[in-house]
C-alpha cells in the first residue's frame, strides 16, 4: 500500500489505471511513530496508487 509511512524521498507511486505518477520529494516521517497521516494511502481513479 502506498500510505505515506512507507514512502521515502525519491519513491514513485503510479496509478495503474490512468498512468499518473507522483514522485515523493519530501517524506513526512510520520511512519516513525507508526501513525500514517494517510492511512488508506494515495488514491487515483478511485483505486490505490502503487509504489513503482
Ligand atoms: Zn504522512
Ligand atoms: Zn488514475
Amino acid at each position: 500500500m502506498s500510505s505515506c509511512n512507507n514512502l521515502k524521498d525519491g519513491d514513485v507511486i503510479v496509478c495503474e489505471h490512468c498512468g499518473l505518477e507522483m514522485t515523493i520529494t519530501k517524506a513526512c516521517g510520520c511512519g516513525e511513530d507508526d501513525a500514517a497521516c494517510s492511512e488508506e494511502g494515495f488514491n487515483c481513479c478511485g483505486k490505490p496508487m502503487k509504489k513503482k
